[in-house]
Parts: C-alpha cells; structure tokens; sequence
C-alpha cells in the first residue's frame, strides 16, 4: 500500500474544518475518495436540502431564541453555505433571530454565551500599529466593512466590546438580502472602554477594562482605522454603525467627501422610513408635502428621517427651508424651539420659531401632525391618549413605533390598531405579529433597515462608486416604495414581504448603480445590462466542488 503524504491526507481535514469550504455530510462518494475524507465522516451523503431540514428541525427544537441564535451562530462558524440557503429560505423566520430583537439579547449576554471569535477587534492598545495588525485579516479581498464602537447598541446604550454582534449581524444581513460574498464583509469593533459599570464589574467582559476614551485619542484612532482600511482595502465601503449620536452625526460629516462612507442609523433609517412615509398615501392619500411629521426623539435616526424626508420635498418643488417645517421634533427637554438653548448642532436645522412645550401630548394637539414617530428609545410613550389624538386630527393617522428592540418599542401594534378602531397605518421598527381587530386583520409593516443598507451596498460594491451620497438614499427609498404590492397595502403593510427581499435589493442595487454611472461617481463603464451586472454580482449558497 502507497503511503499517502501528509499534506494530502491533510487538506480534507482542513477543509472539513474550514467553514467556507465545508460541506459536512454533502461531500460526493468521490470527493471523500479524493480528499481523503473516508472515515472521518458517516457514511451516508445528504443533499443540501436535507441538510437544511436537519438544520430547521435542530432551530425550531430550541427552547428560546437565543438559543436558536447560538445554534445559527455555530452552524455559520462550521458550514457558511449551508447557514446562508437556511437563512435566504426562511428570511422570515431567521431575521428576528440572526437581528432585532435577538441580536439585542445576544450583545447584552455576550460575555457569557462567547465561543469563537468572528470579526476584527481594533482597540485603544493598538494605537499606532492598526495598519499592521488589520494585515491579519486573511480576506484580502474585502469590501464592505460594518464598524462600531459599541456605544448606542440598538436601543440599549453602552455594550462596549459586546456590541460587536451588531456589525457581525448587519453583515450576515448584507450577504443574505443582497448576495454580497461573504468573504468580502469585515464587522469590526473599535473598543475605546465602556462607560457600562455592569460590563466592567464582569470578570467575563470581553473588551478592555477601562472607561471610553473620548477625546483626541478617540479621533485619533477612529482616523487610523479609516485610513489604513481605505488604504489595505480600496474602494471598501464603511458603515458607521451603533455610535453614539454625537460622534455620528461628526465622522458622517468628516468621512463622507473622504471615503466610501456612510451612517445606516442617519441615512438607512431615513431612507427605509420615508419610504414607509411614502408607502402609505396609497392609504390616507395625497403628496409627501401635505404631510406632517412630528418625531419623538431627535437623535440619530430622527433626523436622519427627517433629511431624507425634506430631500423628497425638495424633490417635489419646496425649498429646504419650507421643507424643514414640516417637520418637528421632542426630545428628551420638550419641543425642539429656537428659544431653547445649547441645542445640539443636527437638531438646529429643526428648531423652529415656536412657543415651547414640555408634552408630547400637548406638542400633538397644538401642531396636528399627520404623522408621528417614534425614535427616542422610550418604550410605551405613544400612550392610549396620544394615539387617540392622532386618530382624532386624522382619518388615517401615520404610527411609526421605531425604537428597537420590540421591547422599547413606543407602543406595540395591537395598541395602535384598537386604540384608532383599526385606523391607524402603523409601522414598527422590530417584527410584531399580524392583528385583529373587530375582524380585520392587519399585517404590521416592519421598517427594518435590512431593506436598505445592503441594497444600497450591493449598488455601490457592483458600480465601483467612489462615495455614497445622500441622492441614493432617496433613491433607494422610492425603489422600495415602488415594490409595496397592492396585497401588501390592502393588509396595512407598508413594506414588502421580506420573502421577496433580493429581488427588492436588486432593484434598490440597481437604482444606486445607475446613480453612480449617471453622475460620474465611478470610472467604471455602465455594463449594458445593468440588472444582469447587478445580478452577476450576488453570491447564492451552493457548495463547491472538489473532484
Ligand atoms: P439617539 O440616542 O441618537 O437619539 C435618541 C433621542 O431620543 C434623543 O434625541 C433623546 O433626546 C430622545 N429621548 C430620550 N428620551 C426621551 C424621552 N423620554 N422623550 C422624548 N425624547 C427622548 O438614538 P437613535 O440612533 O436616534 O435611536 C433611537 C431609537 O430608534 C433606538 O431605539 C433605535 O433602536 C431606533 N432605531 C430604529 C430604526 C428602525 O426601526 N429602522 C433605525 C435606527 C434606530
């Protein structure tokens, strides 16, 4: 008998353990025989379809989500494609597991359940060495890098370090709605410390045990990481993600001319929102700019509804500033007014010239919005009163409950639907179940971001665009309000099936692609079939194959 040499006997071992070349038990009578994989596997060769029944048999026996999002988490570290096919076919199902709400629970427990690393960890120590250490990341070819610093993780504060389920997430998000290579996406924690005293008290914590830094150290290091990944990486997109909203609102403003960056809190929020905004005059009727907006919590994702919002009014004849007024903000101190002071740079824009008031409630009656949402990560404030009101000014109020998780939501679906007797459009940040209410069933629209950020990736990556700019996002909004179907609108939702999800990021890749030819944001030449380009581009999950 022929003695095999190690290296040989060596590679199947090596790709049975290597998640992006694994098959588990789908490996082909011969591929066992060329790789030498007899033995170590059992004998019997599965399809992958089998496969993924195993896997939905195994998810849907778990006692909770988080369990079912550990169980994915592993089936990722150990098979990617197969995670992806189970992931792509049950959207749905697997959304709230793999993002909001469970993805919340999963950052808040994440000293405890850690098992693997994933993703790249960028911290204070590494402070002059970031360009030689992010050499350690073995994709050479990345493109899309989702990027954090744990600071307002969802709607739950400070995470620090534990936060970097956010970016993983939002990237197995990228890969499976719009088909970018999975190799191609980096999530990456910046950990500056926690001001989190749960976290430092933990001996488990996982990030350094120090407070945040935030001062020209912070910058500094935010700085070296944008340049020495541009640099490793050119063309890569950045995603700002889950920073606190001052921080946010800067490095959106210092990147942006810079770098392929942007802020899916400000800009993917805005866009997935007014396209909900959009959506729903198939409902209550009329044009964008008969509308009012009046937005609890002016943060982040306030006013980046808000910007895009006012761009689709300029889009429609009004100038910014008469645009503007249509659009009012509470924050945590009462009407955002000029009279107030210290206001924070992004709320200025929207202080108007206005008495001040202290009261949700009493903002509502005396401006008589058309519209209210929700972004103040306050659950249970658009109270029975206050959706009352808005059903009493209008025949179809406008309630967008936004704030994640479910939990912080500002009212569920149910209470909007009975407290208006089923008038209310209602949409929701995080997933609720359908409604009934005096026999007719509503389907609460969910006005995830998923809808958004990786099309609008997908358009970038696919069209080699150098910037992203804010015209793309309004552009990806009306693409997603144009795919709303007639059924979804007849059942109440404002979004379409998640169940349709690539084909939506498609269209929206398309739209953004076609931006970037048409303005010279590339030096790329437009394919002549851009759709056929944009779909070359998306990755499906299906095996390699070795013999
Ligand atoms: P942020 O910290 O930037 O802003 C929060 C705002 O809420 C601030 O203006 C603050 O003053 C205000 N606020 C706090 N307490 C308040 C109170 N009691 N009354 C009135 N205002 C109050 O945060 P953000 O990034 O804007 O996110 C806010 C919420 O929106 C979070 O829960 C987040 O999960 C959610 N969000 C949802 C989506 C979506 O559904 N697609 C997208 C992004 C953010």
């Amino acid at each position: 008998m022929t003695k095999q040499p190690p290296s040989m006997v060596h590679q199947g071992v090596k790709i049975l353990h290597d998640p992006v070349r694994n098959k588990g038990t789908a490996f082909t009578e011969v591929e066992r025989d060329a790789l030498k994989l007899r033995g170590l596997l059992p004998p019997r060769v599965h399809s992958m379809a089998e496969q993924e029944l195993r896997v939905l048999g195994n998810v849907r026996a778990k006692p909770t989500d988080l369990e079912r999002y550990l169980y994915m988490i592993a089936l990722q570290d150990r098979n990617e494609n197969l995670f992806y096919r189970v992931v792509m076919n049950h959207i749905e199902e697997m959304m709230p597991i793999l993002y909001t709400p469970t993805v919340g629970k999963a950052c808040q427990e994440f000293q405890h359940i850690y098992r693997k690393p994933r993703g790249f960890y960028v911290s204070m120590n590494d402070r002059g060495n970031v360009r030689e250490i992010l050499q350690n990341w073995p994709h050479k070819d990345t493109k899309i890098i989702v990027f954090t610093d744990g600071e307002r993780i969802l709607g739950l504060g400070d995470l620090g370090a534990d936060g970097m389920g956010i970016p993983i997430g939002k990237l197995a998000l990228y890969t499976a709605c719009a088909g970018i290579q999975p190799t191609q996406c980096l999530p990456v924690m910046l950990d500056v410390g926690t001001d989190n005293e749960r976290l430092l008290n933990d001996p488990l914590y996982n990030g350094l045990e120090r407070h945040r830094e935030r001062g020209q150290l912070y910058d500094d290091l935010v700085e070296e990481f944008v340049t020495a990944a541009s640099e490793i990486f050119p063309g890569v997109l950045i995603q700002f993600e889950d920073f606190g909203n001052t921080n946010a609102f800067r490095f959106l403003k210092k990147y942006r001319d810079r770098a392929c960056v942007f802020n899916d809190d400000i800009q993917g929020t805005g866009a997935v929102a007014v396209a909900g905004l959009i959506a729903s005059l198939r409902i209550t009727g009329g044009k964008l700019s008969d509308q009012k907006l009046l937005f609890l919590g002016a943060g982040e994702a306030g006013v980046g509804i808000a910007d895009v919002y006012v761009a689709a009014l300029v889009e429609e004849g009004l100038t910014p500033e008469q645009a503007r007024k249509h659009c009012w903000f509470v924050d945590s101190k009462g009407l955002v007014v000029k009279s107030r002071e210290n206001l924070a740079v992004h709320k200025l824009p929207y202080a108007h010239e206005h008495a001040g008031c202290t009261d949700f409630l009493a903002a509502l009656n005396d401006l008589q919005p058309t519209a209210i949402l929700g972004l103040s990560g306050q659950p249970q404030t658009f109270t029975k009163d206050i959706i009352e009101a808005m059903a009493k000014i209008n025949e179809r109020p406008v309630v967008f409950a936004l704030s994640n998780p479910t939990s912080m939501a500002e009212c569920t679906a149910e209470q909007a639907y009975s407290w208006s007797d089923g008038r209310a459009v209602f949409a929701s940040g995080s997933p609720f179940d359908p409604v009934t209410v005096d026999n007719q069933t509503f389907v609460p629209g969910q006005g995830n971001n998923a809808y958004i950020f990786p099309g609008v990736g997908l358009g970038v990556i696919a069209s080699q665009s150098r910037t992203i700019t804010d015209e793309m996002f309004l552009a990806a909004a009306h693409s997603l309000a144009e795919q709303v179907s007639e059924s979804d609108i007849e059942r109440g939702r404002l979004y379409p099936s998640l169940a349709r999800i690539r084909e939506v990021s498609a269209r929206i890749a398309y739209d953004v692609a076609k931006m970037a030819y048409d303005n010279q944001l590339t030096d790329k030449e437009e394919p002549e079939d851009l759709l056929a380009d944009i779909h070359q581009h998306m990755y499906q999950p299906v095996y390699p194959h070795y013999a």
